[in-house]
């Protein structure tokens, strides 16, 4: 494939890329989980016109386009105020949730710097990490030359904060929690990984990526859940992805500080270069302005009561779901979900393979290991096609399973593979054939 010599109309452009998805995942009928969050036709709508209205914008300066500085501004305001910032507390939009971990643990590890030089001799610094804590935060350890330390979960899928303790160290410059972590969708101890981060002299980040738009409207709509926010002393900062419950569009999220002066360290500065005085504050250089306007109009289009009712959908749809799992003989949820993301396993059956053949069905459901287990992150346009899901799963589990074949069996071969490394190189082989598209 090459640049084509001369361009090609518009019109068979459009008609190219609408044939391009016809492999992929159903957005609009809600027949796929955790990618898109799918909600209703004008709410999409209205992200799409504002992000539209600012295509060609670019964040990187704020003085040109005062109007991008002012929409994040709001939209940082209205997250902190959402997930009870103090006084004082600030934050800033990044592209995603793996670019808000990286400069989450960017800044532990500068204010570290700063506030404990001493800790120069006392070799590599570490950070306390569930293992059911999201990778991107294993990425920003490795970017960032700050070592992982794995902290076990109990049988109820949370951070054991006993093992956090025993594994604190005085290298300990961090320490995670997830609101709630992906794998389960359940919350881990906060304010107990909080006050040990407080007596470790830590920073304590809480992955609220995909909950911090969600879990707020299951406490309004009158579920009690442990405080994770900045409500509990010692929690330093927050990420929450817009482009997930927040229906923005991709390309969205926020991370938020206790304080400016913990910002500051995220913050990326140079002035000598000849092309002019170079300020940053992400790792993106140029931001696209639509990400901005979009979420800053979804947010003002939904509104808090626009917010709890797809909240409402979401719900309904997971209590369906979870009802019709627990239904199937052999099939349990895993832990106790708090929100609209569940997982669950089964004594007597293949789920890779039910995978596979709900995939047929057009259905496509992640797949986890540790135990074996299917993934569900459940959106409000789900609710319309719930029941039907569970129908899918029940003739899926009913069929009795032969020999795994297809994905089944690679999935099936590599979660049960004793050196992880030959995982990781098949991981690296299947990333890098990627491009190597079939004509
Ligand atoms: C989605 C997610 C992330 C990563 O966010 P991206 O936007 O995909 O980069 C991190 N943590 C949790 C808990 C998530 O669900």
């Amino acid at each position: 494939m090459k640049i084509p010599e001369r361009g090609v109309e518009r019109t068979e452009i459009a008609r190219q890329l609408e044939a391009m998805k016809r492999d992929d995942g159903d957005i609009a009928g809600a027949r796929l989980f955790s990618l898109a969050y799918p909600t209703r036709d004008d709410v999409l709508e209205v992200a799409k016109e504002a992000y539209l209205a600012f295509f060609s914008e670019n964040a990187l300066n704020p003085m040109t386009f005062p109007s991008l500085r002012k929409m994040e501004a709001d939209v940082v305001a209205m997250a902190l105020s959402l997930l009870n910032g103090p006084e004082g507390a600030a934050g800033t939009m990044t592209s995603g949730g793996s670019e808000s971990l990286l400069l989450a643990v960017k800044t532990a590890r500068d204010h570290a710097r700063k506030t404990r030089p001493q800790l120069r001799e006392h070799g590599q610094m570490e950070m306390l990490i569930p293992v059911t804590a999201h990778p991107a935060l294993l990425k920003a350890a490795h970017l960032l030359d700050v070592k992982p330390v794995f902290v076990p979960v109990t049988d109820a899928f949370t951070a054991d904060v006993a093992a956090a303790r025993a594994l604190a160290s005085d290298r300990t410059i961090l320490v995670v929690g997830s609101a709630p972590q992906y794998p389960h969708g359940v919350i881990d101890p906060i304010g107990e990984l909080a006050a040990l981060a407080v007596e470790k002299n830590a920073l304590c980040h809480v992955d609220a990526c995909v909950g911090g738009f969600f879990l707020p409207w299951v406490e309004a709509l009158g579920n009690p859940l442990p405080p994770w926010d900045f409500r509990v002393p010692g929690v330093t900062s927050i990420s929450a992805d817009l482009h997930k419950y927040g229906y923005a569009a991709k390309g969205a999220s926020v991370l938020l500080y206790r304080s400016r002066a913990l910002r500051r360290n995220q913050i990326f500065a140079y002035g000598d270069w000849p092309g002019g005085l170079f300020g940053s504050p992400s790792i993106l250089g140029t931001r696209p302005g639509g990400a901005i306007a979009a979420a800053w109009a979804v947010m003002h289009y939904l509104g808090r009561e626009g917010y709890l009712g797809l909240a409402k959908r979401s719900l309904e749809a997971t209590r369906i779901i979870a009802d019709g799992v627990r239904s199937i003989p052999g099939m349990r949820i895993l832990g106790a979900p708090v929100m609209s993301i569940l997982s669950f396993a089964s004594e007597t059956h293949d789920l890779f393979v039910v995978a596979d053949r709900m995939q047929e069905h057009g259905w496509r459901i992640d797949r986890q290991q540790r135990p074996t287990s299917l993934h569900l992150t459940i959106s409000p346009a789900h609710d319309a096609v719930a029941a039907r899901f569970v129908e899918d799963l029940r003739a899926a589990a009913a069929t009795p399973t032969g020999e795994p074949t297809g994905a089944a069996a690679m999935y099936g071969m590599l979660g049960s593979l004793p050196d992880r490394g030959m995982v990781n190189d098949a991981i690296l082989d299947f990333m890098d054939g990627l491009q190597e598209v079939e004509k």
